[in-house]
């Protein structure tokens, strides 16, 4: 099978070399022109498996793939596991299943940080040897009360001019776990007055006495990121070491490092992060969503995970196109949670087949119509578009509309349905409305209407304007169906400014979900759970993992109104 160009146009002309569109393509290009890695382009996308994956980290996989993909190079998948505490392979196989449903390809290079663990000891002995490194004995607590402050220095530590011989040793016994958490970590020798904090003898391994999901009980010392992180790029040859902008600060001691070290450098380059307005995206703040029960789980479809994206209905191609608009930027911004809508609606409205749901269903009685006939509409997925194919619509004297679609007393231009005005039933015939039928409370119970039997097909037989179509189902043919709406889970656009006292919890809107329930037309209740359909005038659906066979369940995925439009046209 031939390989899919998801990332595709991102830039088209980037891999020929004559055009490119951001800071990060115009310096790979710069790479390539000058010769730095041979030409070569190698990215990775390295997420710690201590949650889901969320849109941001989309925006990374679209960023690692897609270069890769542009410049005909490669991207790896990497497991940033080197903190055992926190990891669980129940990540490792969400994000690999997200990361592929995103269209990232990575072949056979699914590497983990875990396997480097040797080889991190010994380049951590290596820079012992050099007298770069060394074995400190004060606390955590007091590193960081001697690291200084961005106008003062720091102060030495009275362990940092031990002999290497001394340190080796204790090195090795610290791997060899004859000493406690907390007691010793392994220090770099860089520059306690450096302006950059990160250089002031970061801490490169701390010991901690606890199984790691990969390597079991082989290891008591784990080390940080900024060491291990570095070398796993030098190790696996990557090229550019795409990451986001707080790791800027990081980045002289990522050369120092390799340079210290004298091993093979990759360039690491700085991206802004996503943020988006009404939602969080940091994995430990949807950890506590689901943890403590605001959402029904990590694949909720209100939440901002690609798992929740994929169950709500939206397509990996409408977070591609997401992540193409928004571009890349060297400064921190927010995005518009409208511009992701307006992506999902987008492709939506291309691709998505329309069939017919009632969503607040009122009974509407045919009078000239046999109470014992059905007809069969055969009716097209996609009117513009024949390859959709068609799905058999039944017909009968009872049907139901769409409350909304009667008003007694009409406004102005009011085109649907009211006493004496005569709408079109989508696909099927023109229909008078006669008489609307109340209860003793007042409350509507059915419209009694007529059809004119010459309009069949929902043509005007002799040219007569019919201004509103409305939509519809056969009563004794519809399928009941759970219909879950969404809103935003947050009710103001930056969850995370709170004041004192507050936390982001406290910005959760009261309801973020209706359950209501409508009525669908035959075919819509066999749709394929995880497609999206659009139910016709109502907005974009998508059949949820609870349906069963008597219980269909869709969510919706988008509503048809497009406010980043309307948003663009003010602005
Ligand atoms: P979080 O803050 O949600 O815990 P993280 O950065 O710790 O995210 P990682 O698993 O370390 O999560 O991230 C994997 C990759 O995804 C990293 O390269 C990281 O920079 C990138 N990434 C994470 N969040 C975002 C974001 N909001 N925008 C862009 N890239 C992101
Ligand atoms: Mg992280």
């Amino acid at each position: 099978m031939e390989k899919q160009d998801h990332f595709a146009n991102t830039t088209a002309t980037a891999a020929n070399g004559s055009e490119s569109t951001d800071f990060i393509r115009t310096r790979i290009l710069a790479d390539n022109a000058s010769g730095r890695f041979q030409g070569q382009v190698h990215t990775r996308f390295p997420p710690e498996p201590n949650g889901y994956l969320h849109l941001g980290h989309a925006k990374s996989i679209c960023l690692n793939f897609g270069v890769a993909r542009e410049f005909g190079g490669k991207c790896n998948l990497r497991f940033d596991d080197t903190n055992p505490v926190k990891e669980d392979m129940e990540y490792v196989n969400a994000i690999r299943e997200d990361v592929r449903w995103l269209g990232g390809d990575w072949d056979d290079r699914e590497f983990y940080a875990s396997n480097y663990f040797e080889a991190l000891y010994t380049y951590a002995e290596a820079l012992i040897e050099k007298g770069a490194a060394y074995v400190d004995d004060l606390s955590a607590d007091e590193i960081r009360a001697m690291r200084g402050t961005l106008t003062e220095p720091g102060q030495e530590s009275p362990y940092r001019n031990r002999s290497v011989e001394e340190n080796l040793d204790l090195f090795r016994r610290m791997r060899k776990g004859e000493f406690p958490d907390g007691a010793r970590v392994l220090r770099a020798k860089i520059d306690m007055a450096s302006p950059n904090i990160v250089m002031r003898d970061p801490t490169l391994y701390r010991i901690r006495h606890t199984s790691h999901q990969r390597t079991g009980d082989t290891w008591c010392i784990y080390p940080l990121y900024d060491f291990a992180h570095c070398l796993s790029d030098s190790l696996e040859g990557i090229t550019h070491s795409l990451c986001t902008l707080e790791f800027v600060n990081n980045r002289e001691l990522y050369d120092w490092v390799l340079d210290t070290l004298g091993v093979y450098h990759p360039q690491q380059i700085e991206f802004a992060r996503l943020n988006l307005t009404y939602t969080v995206l940091s994995k430990r703040k949807l950890i506590t969503l689901v943890k403590e029960g605001y959402v029904r789980g990590w694949d909720d479809p209100r939440l901002p995970t690609l798992q929740g994206l994929r169950r709500r209905g939206v397509p990996p191609e409408a977070l591609r196109d997401f992540c193409r608009r928004i571009g890349m930027a060297r400064a921190d911004s927010t995005v518009e949670y409208a511009l992701l809508e307006f992506c999902i609606r987008e492709y939506l409205n291309a691709h998505a087949p329309r069939l017919m749901a009632v969503l607040d269903p009122i009974h509407v009685v045919i009078e000239n119509y046999p109470e014992d006939q059905t007809e069969y509409f055969d009716l097209p997925l996609y009117p513009e578009d024949d390859s959709f194919g068609t799905r058999k619509v039944p017909f009968c004297r009872d049907l139901w509309i769409e409350r909304d679609d009667f008003r007694a007393e009409p406004p102005k231009k009011f085109h649907r349905l009211y006493p004496g005005n005569e709408v079109r039933l989508r696909y099927a015939y023109l229909l008078t409305c006669r008489e609307a039928v109340y209860g003793e409370s007042g409350e509507l119970l059915e419209l009694r209407c007529t059809i004119d039997p010459q309009s069949r097909g929902g043509q005007s037989p002799d040219g007569r304007k019919v201004k509103g179509t409305i939509h519809w189902v056969s009563m004794r043919h519809a399928k009941a169906c759970e219909v879950r709406l969404y809103d935003q889970l947050f009710a103001v656009p930056d969850p995370e400014n709170v004041p004192e006292g507050k936390t982001f919890l406290d910005n959760i809107a009261p309801s973020s979900m209706t359950c209501v329930s409508a009525m669908l037309e035959p075919a819509l209740a066999e749709r394929p759970t995880g497609e999206c359909v659009q139910f016709e005038r109502v907005g974009y659906f998508c059949k949820d993992k609870d349906s069963t066979p008597d219980h269909p369940v869709f969510n919706r995925t988008a509503t048809l109104r497009d406010s980043w439009a309307k948003m663009e046209k003010k602005s």
